[in-house]
């Protein structure tokens, strides 16, 4: 599975393990870091985290876990709207290197749109680039206006992703946003890839699972890896599990299985269906 370029012409990995929810109960600390060090020790290439996670727990158990693996990790944090101002962009970057114990971040993103003018925002993201503190930066949340927003405001033409809810039930980026950003280079993170869970049985699913001797999960994976330009952040604090979503990466789905998913879980077809489905 190759991993994608981005207008920085550096490269990110498409599969990764999200972290939400972690550090938000002291007696599950310790199964969160193992299941991140388990999924890093295992060969997971990215981690997707965020100052907001936990109030700064995430990232702690983050830094933890990925301890002297920094250099083989793709590393994601996000910042707050309401840290978005120039001054603030900086110092919550340099709380979460210091949660996170490491010197830079790969890709730091605007968690979603708050009220701070969108160049203003960047002006403090060239700044943090500039001192080698983050690689690369992006968004997470943006609609298409916003996006275009976004680009228009961007002086650099650096946008490395927009995470936004992306899975086979929730496909509203298919519509018009995927398609704006595909013709950016910009790449599309999925958070909730499993929606939370829910996908995991449905008939369909289950159909493929065991027509490849796979997992649900691994099936809903593989769509969104078969993607153009997708990256997908699934989270588990289960070892097996982790390593279950990991093994994704193995798995090629045929047309015929993505003519079937495609059935089972069309795309909105007007901007009308995509907000319907938005709700
Ligand atoms: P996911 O779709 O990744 O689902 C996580 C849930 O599914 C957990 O309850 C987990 O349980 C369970 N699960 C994970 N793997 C399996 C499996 N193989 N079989 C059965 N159940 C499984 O949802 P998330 O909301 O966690 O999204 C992924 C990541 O995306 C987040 O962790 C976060 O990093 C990011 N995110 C970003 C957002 C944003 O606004 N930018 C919003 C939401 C998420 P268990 O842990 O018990 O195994």
């Amino acid at each position: 599975m190759a991993d994608i370029q981005l207008p920085s012409q550096k490269r990110i990995p498409r599969l990764g393990l999200g972290t939400w929810y972690m550090g938000e109960n002291k007696s599950q600390r310790q199964q969160e870091v193992a299941a991140l060090r388990f999924g890093i020790e295992y060969g997971a290439k990215l981690i997707d985290t965020a100052e907001m996670y936990g109030e700064g727990e995430a990232e702690l158990i983050t830094g933890e876990a990925m301890r002297g693996y920094r250099d083989n990790l793709y590393l994601v944090s996000k910042f707050y709207p309401h840290h978005a101002g120039r001054k603030q962009v900086i110092t919550a970057c340099e709380r979460s290197l210091r949660r996170l114990n490491t010197d830079h971040l790969d890709l730091y993103l605007l968690h979603w749109r708050g009220s701070v003018p969108f160049a203003e925002t960047l002006e403090a993201l060239y700044q943090l680039r500039e001192q080698g503190k983050i690689v690369d930066y992006g968004v997470s949340n943006l609609d298409l206006d916003d996006m275009q927003e976004w680009c228009d405001a961007d002086q650099l033409s650096l946008c490395a992703t927009n995470q936004v809810l992306y899975n086979l039930k929730r496909r509203e980026a298919d519509y018009a946003l995927k398609p704006f950003m595909d013709s950016k280079q910009i790449s599309l993170m999925a958070y909730c890839p499993l929606d939370q869970g829910h996908l995991l049985q449905h008939p369909v699913l289950r159909q493929l699972a065991e027509r490849h001797d796979a997992t649900t999960a691994q099936i809903a994976l593989a769509w969104l890896l078969a993607q153009k330009g997708v990256i997908a952040i699934p989270k588990s604090t289960h070892l097996e599990r982790v390593k279950e979503n990991l093994d994704a990466a193995e798995l090629l789905l045929t047309q015929d299985d993505l003519h079937l998913l495609n059935e089972a879980f069309p795309q909105p077809k007007s901007a009308r269906d995509a907000q319907l489905q938005m709700r």
